[in-house]
């Protein structure tokens, strides 16, 4: 079956192997009950597509680069590299660097809309967020819009307009990650969250049970919902089901810590480093686009080097 979210499944698989020691099972059991049975999307959307966005300013790149990430994406979802237009998001709250985007040209989800629904999380999860990106869908695509965070990297596939829960849910990762969790490794993959569904009859919906991170993202995506759109403990049928869940996640993201709740004047106190930027090919360097810019095989000749370094010393 594909997930509703892809969700970041290589980091997932290598954290889930390292917690399988400790562990029987790697996901919600099935037998809970789903408190939003058409899906979580169903329920928080309208709510969450209403929210403020954070104002910004676009800067489109000049053609002819891209960030190396924009330029490896393109090549994995079959866009012709020259297609793919980058820009420098500036939200007002955060003055530490710009958030860059792309999107290959037939993407369905405009540069606009994308920075839209993104500046719709405040800014203290955003700011866990590198890139964020968006595609057609793949062929094989069941929902017409689906969309994964990996590596700290959003990508959008497809119809995701109006899906603001979507960009919520995939910021939670990064926030399971390294705000919530350590250096990577994902808290929702600990022995607290399993205790947490074991005691709750109900997990958010039909897609949390596909692993524990799922559960959790889903949760945060509620807890935003509660923190900026209405008290998530009035509606019906009630989330009580899932109490132990949600006093987590609301602890977690929003009292604690307000890395999903809106706050007047709140700003960005981090961003991650730029990575790499290349050359879109030989018709761009003719052009003259890539002056003093490395062609993205010399940048590849260059990591395959430092990996194999590493990897015989
Ligand atoms: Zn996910």
């Amino acid at each position: 079956m594909i997930p509703k979210y892809l969700s970041a499944l290589l980091a997932l698989t290598a954290s889930a192997l390292a917690q399988s020691t400790t562990s029987t099972t790697s996901a919600p059991p099935s037998t809970k009950t789903e408190w939003a049975p058409n899906g979580l999307g169903a329920v928080l959307d309208s709510g969450l597509n209403g929210l403020p966005h954070s104002p910004y300013t676009k800067d489109k790149w000049t053609w002819g680069t891209l960030p190396k990430f924009c330029f490896d994406k393109a090549k994995a979802r079959g866009c012709d590299v020259y297609k793919v237009e980058a820009y420098n998001i500036t939200y007002s709250d955060c003055n530490l660097g710009p958030t860059v985007m792309c999107r290959c040209e037939d993407a369905p989800v405009g540069i606009d809309d994308l920075a839209t629904d993104f500046g719709k999380v405040p800014v203290k999860g955003r700011q866990w967020v590198r890139y964020v990106s968006a595609w057609a869908p793949s062929g094989d695509q069941i929902d017409p819009c689906a969309a994964d965070g990996s590596d700290n990297n959003i990508g959008i596939y497809g119809f995701c307009n109006n899906k603001a829960s979507v960009y919520f849910h995939e910021v939670g990762h990064s926030l399971d990650s390294w705000a919530v969790g350590n250096s990577g490794s994902a808290w929702s993959l600990g022995q607290d969250w399993r205790d947490r569904i074991n005691l709750d009859s109900c997990v958010a919906d039909g897609y949390a049970k596909s692993s524990y991170p799922e559960s959790w993202a889903q949760a945060v995506t509620m807890a935003a919902y509660h923190a900026n759109v209405q008290n998530i403990w009035t509606l019906q049928p009630t989330v009580s089901c899932m109490a132990n869940q949600m006093n987590k996640a609301i602890d977690q993201v929003v009292n604690s810590n307000p890395l999903m709740k809106r706050v007047q004047g709140q700003t960005c106190n981090r961003i991650w480093p730029a990575e790499a930027t290349v050359c879109m090919g030989p018709e761009a360097e003719a052009a003259g686009a890539c002056a003093g810019i490395s062609g993205v095989q010399a940048i590849e000749k260059a990591e395959k080097r430092t990996v194999e370094k590493r990897f015989f010393a």
